[in-house]
Formats: C-alpha cells, structure tokens, sequence
C-alpha cells in the first residue's frame, strides 16, 4: 500500500499558539516543527507535511484574496497529498469553509478545517484533540478513496459539513453548530460516519479551483424599526449586485409599502435579492405567510434553508463564476455542494 500523505495548511488564529517562558505571553509557534509540540503525531502511520501562512492572520483579517491564496495551496499541493488539514481561526471558519467548498470544483479528497479555542501550548488545549482528530478523518480511507471528500468543519467531537456550519459560541468547546444537517461523523472511542449523508460526487471532471470571488454584495438585517434611510443606504451602495436579505422566521420581512417599493426598484435594476433566515434552523417558505408572499411576488428569491455564511459566499462565487443572471439565479435555486435541501 502506498504511504497516504496529508497536508497540513496553517492560516493563524488561536491553535498555532505556545506561550513564550521569556515574556510568558502566547505567540505563534513554527508549524514545521508542529510534530514536537504535539508528539502524538509521530504515532500516525502517514505521513504529515506542514506549510503555514506568512503573515499568519488572525481569521477576522480573512477575505477572498486570502481565500484565493489557499485554494491555490490546494491547487498546487493536490496530487502529493491525500487529504488537508487547514488551521484556521474559528471567527470566521465557517466563512472559509463555505467559500471553499464552492471554490473547489470536483474535490475528490478531504479538506477538513479546525482550530481551537485555548492555543495548543495551554494545558487544557482544545487544538490537540482537533488536529489529531481532523488528520485521522482527513487520512480515513476505504478502497483507496477518501471517507469524507468534501470540505467540512471538525471541531470538539462532531464532524459538519462545512457550508452548513455556523460559529455560535465565543466561550464553549462546542463552538460549532449545524442545525440544518446532521453531523458526517460523531467522535467518541470510535469514529462514528455518517456516510448516508456524505456527499460522494458521481462527477468524474477533473479538479479545478475558482480564483474569482466577488465582493459586490452586502447585508441587510431586517429589526423592528428599520427605516428607509438603512434599506436605501445598503440598497443604493455603489456597484451592489446583491443583497442577502436576513429576513425573520420563514422568511419574513414589513409590508409596509416603502419596503416593499425599495426592494422592487432594486430588483428592477437588476439586484439579486436573497431571502436568509436570521434563524439558525429552519428554512425561508415565502408562501406560507402574507409577509413572505409579497416578497415573492416582487422577485426577491428563496435562500431555502442556507446559512449567512454559506449565502454571502455562494454569492460571491455565482457573481463571478457565472455566465449570466439567470445563470446565478438557477444556481441559486439549485444546490451546488450540498448547502441547501431542496
Ligand atoms: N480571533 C481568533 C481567530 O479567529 C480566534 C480563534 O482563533 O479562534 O483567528
């Protein structure tokens, strides 16, 4: 059997710390040497590489150009590796790991992203348990072929997909969750896949990354009280192509006829307005009520059971990887990576 090889790709954030004895404050260790602060990794029977950002980021500087700079890590490291491992900052991990999963086309082997609340030089780490974990799940293989091929989040014990994956809590271990999709693995003694809902693509093309990721979108978060000026100030914003709409419930927003006319007139000058939930499970059913029919009937389109961060990004990615509008309004309604239930 050929020597499985994973790749591990340091981006910053809190994991890759150790405390320096000289000022006693934490600062970033050198991730070639990943295997002295986390001995057990010399344990595993394949091989492990590193490389690490420089400057490394904490993940709340992250933005597609960083995110163009680590699909083209993969790009190039793709055929020498089995699986990667990308350290992150959890802050806006799960930003990441929806826009790669869309970035790469046709991904065959895992790219599983984790990091940690406590850095892995403090005694009671939280990273250690994630690393070694997100490197066993990234190496898992059967007949030859990855367990899990796709782009996902492991973190404290459950494995997520990652475009279903939302940052919910600064303080916990248990800082992930992904209400609207059950975990692909549950760690305990065993390692416990969840293979019915693994996506294994039927698609044969070859792997390829996309390097464009447009920015011309924004947010409008609907509160009680929410007036023109706020709708017309993110509406009207120099080159918005589209908006995401994080509206209530199942998906919701005023009647009030001045919304409804600033949303109409973005819409008619070509804007892609698209109705999130601000729930976090739970899917946007613009029939169900008074409320959402109207915003049907104006052409605002469904996000279906989508995260924020999965809506942001799969925005990004449609508007500058896509032929036309209609183009991006079918994939929309479609899902492209397993990011909605349709
Ligand atoms: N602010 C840090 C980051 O997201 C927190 C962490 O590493 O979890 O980079």
């Amino acid at each position: 059997m050929v020597e499985r090889k994973i790749l591990i790709i340091y981006t910053g954030g809190t994991i890759g710390m150790v405390n320096d004895p000289e000022t006693n404050s934490l600062i970033p260790f050198d991730f070639e040497n990943v295997s002295n602060h986390v001995p057990e990794l010399r344990k595993f029977d394949f091989q492990i590489k590193s490389i690490s950002f420089d400057p490394l980021i904490d993940s709340s500087d992250m933005n597609p150009s960083v995110w163009i700079r680590l699909v083209t890590m993969i790009e190039e490291n793709y055929s020498s590796f089995d699986g990667f491992v990308v350290l992150h900052g959890t802050d806006t991990m799960a930003y990441t790991a929806s826009a790669l999963s869309f970035m790469l086309h046709n991904l065959q082997k895992p790219v599983i992203l984790t990091g940690s609340q406590l850095p892995l030089g403090t005694i009671r780490t939280d990273g250690k348990e994630n690393l070694i974990t997100a490197l066993e799940i990234a190496a898992a293989q059967k007949n030859d072929q990855a367990l899990v091929p796709e782009v996902c989040i492991y973190f404290q014990d459950k494995l997520f997909r990652g475009n279903r994956t939302t940052k919910y809590n600064a303080e916990h271990f248990h800082a992930f969750r992904s209400d609207n999709y059950p975990p692909l693995a549950e760690v305990g003694i065993h390692i416990k896949y969840n293979y019915p809902y693994i996506r294994y693509t039927t698609l044969n093309g070859t792997f390829r990354v996309a390097k464009q990721m447009s920015t011309n979108i924004a947010l409008l978060k609907m509160f009680p009280g929410i007036n023109l000026d706020v709708v017309n100030a993110v509406l009207n914003a120099p080159n918005i192509r589209a908006v995401v709409l994080e509206t209530y419930g199942s998906g919701n927003a005023p009647t009030a006829p001045w919304f409804l006319d600033a949303i109409k007139s973005a819409i008619d000058r070509g804007v892609i307005i698209l109705n999130v939930t601000q729930c976090l499970a739970g899917s946007v059913e613009m029939w169900r009520y008074e409320t959402g029919i109207h915003l049907l009937e104006i052409g605002v389109v469904s996000g279906y059971d989508m995260t924020i961060e999965t809506a942001v990004t799969k925005l990004m990615y449609l508007l500058s990887n896509s032929a036309s509008d209609e183009e991006i309004r079918n994939n929309l309604n479609k899902s492209l990576r397993g990011e909605i239930n349709i």
